[in-house]
């Protein structure tokens, strides 16, 4: 794909990752979800190996794009 930012033919790759948790607050403990955030992304922690998160960088300006809707969230 095209990077919506600058057009650069994006590489196709994967975020291999541990637990995780897009939020829209920064978590400083745990990345559990409480009752009032939004969340995306909701990862636990891998029992084998890392999750790979198939995603797209830009090698130009280096935004990475995640179809997150594959995974755990509450964004309805
Ligand atoms: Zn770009």
């Amino acid at each position: 794909m095209k990077c919506p930012f600058c057009n650069t033919e994006m590489l196709h790759g994967y975020l291999n990752c541990g637990t995780a948790i897009w939020s829209e607050r920064k978590h400083i403990i745990s990345t559990n979800p409480d009752s009032k955030e939004k969340y995306a992304l909701h990862l636990e922690v891998p029992m084998m190996s890392p999750h790979q998160i198939e995603s797209d960088c830009c090698p130009k300006c280096k935004k990475l794009i995640i179809d997150t809707s594959d995974y755990e969230n509450n964004l309805g």
